[in-house]
């Protein structure tokens, strides 16, 4: 059984009149004595409604507490098994961030997991690894401005940004992806005359990939969709190639990752409960090869704002000037 605490905490709400931050919330978080003074790794996943983004993070959930140490749970062991054992019974019903709860979208937002993970590198660094979950983005009741600054505001806040899709990548999420980071860029108050990129580790994660015999399922065959994507041709139009110069230069790590289609159950079934033993194989193993990669410990990228890592303590200041001027 594997062994779940914490909650979902809603921070950040966008309703009709603009924006609620919950600073006493998020602030019992970062400056909690465990986490003020490490350095924090925020991993955040956006994209459209009802795509599958909070069962992953879930998943990724079931990752961390086989494997780190929590603010909550202090006497972890790490369980010293081969690869897959993090993911629990088979049977298990997957908890976590909700997911699947019905057709009716949740509150519109930003959502943080209330423990936050521990872990100490062999080199002596502290690290606090922090999990967020968004809502409302591309569905039709959230207004593209909304669904601009979630995006915006949570490629700000991370140090690793997921931007769940589904199918392909389409050009015009890449113009969306500029938009919304060309402002993140402009509240961090970006250096441009400096040489680092202002975001740290962005990933495209592709659900329901159907062109395995063209590009192969994981983040292999996903590099090489994103390399080809991400060439500049000669007869593009400048639209595109100003798109493309404009990602490569925003993150320090741009990968992509292709998963196949869960099968039946998973994406229709509406008692499914979560559990793995009712995946199809093949997504079964390309979920639990793709978030032990993703949360290897060597790919956590610590959040950095103008090229200074950020701790628990100093990102919550930032978290404050940045939400003000999203309010304005
Ligand atoms: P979110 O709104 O993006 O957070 O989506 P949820 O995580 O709540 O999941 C919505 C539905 O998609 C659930 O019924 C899941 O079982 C299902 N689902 C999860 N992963 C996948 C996937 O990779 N492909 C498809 N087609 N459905 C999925
Ligand atoms: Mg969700």
């Amino acid at each position: 059984m594997s062994q779940i605490y914490g909650e979902p905490l809603t921070i950040i709400k966008f309703n009709s009149n603009g924006i609620d931050f919950n600073k006493a919330l998020l602030d019992e978080i970062l400056l909690h004595e465990k986490v003020k003074d490490r350095k924090v790794v925020i991993l955040a996943i956006a994209g459209a409604f009802r795509k599958g983004k909070s069962f992953f993070l879930d998943y990724c959930l079931r990752f961390l507490y086989a494997n780190f140490k929590s603010i909550k749970n202090a006497n972890h062991t790490k369980i010293n098994c081969a690869n897959n054992c993090w993911m629990g019974n088979q049977d298990e019903p997957l908890r976590g961030f909700s997911w699947r709860s019905g057709t009716a979208r949740e509150t519109t937002g930003i959502i943080f997991w209330s423990d936050v993970f521990l872990y100490d590198n062999p080199s002596g660094e502290k690290l606090a690894i922090l999990v967020v979950d968004t809502q409302g983005l591309f569905d039709n009741e959230t207004s593209t401005a909304d669904n601009s600054k979630i995006l915006s505001l949570s490629t700000l806040l991370s140090s690793i940004q997921i931007l769940n899709l589904h199918g392909v990548v389409q050009e015009d999420q890449l113009q969306y992806l500029q938009f919304a980071t060309e402002y993140a860029k402009f509240t961090s108050n970006h250096d441009t005359k400096q040489s680092f990129k202002p975001f740290q580790s962005f990933l495209f994660l592709v659900r329901d990939w159907n062109n395995p015999d063209e590009y192969d399922f994981g983040f292999e065959g996903g590099q090489k969709y994103l390399d080809d994507l991400l060439i500049i041709k000669p007869n593009h139009p400048e639209e595109s190639k100003s798109v493309r110069t404009y990602i490569k230069s925003s993150f320090d790590k741009l990968s992509c990752c292709l998963l196949p289609y869960p099968g039946k159950i998973v994406a229709r079934d509406s008692n499914y409960d979560g559990r793995w033993s009712s995946m199809d194989e093949d997504f079964k193993t390309e979920l639990i090869a793709s978030i032990s990669k993703l949360l290897r410990v060597e790919n956590l990228q610590t959040k950095k704002i103008n090229n200074i890592e950020m701790t628990g303590e100093m990102i919550s200041e930032y978290f404050q000037q940045f939400i003000s001027l999203y309010q304005e």
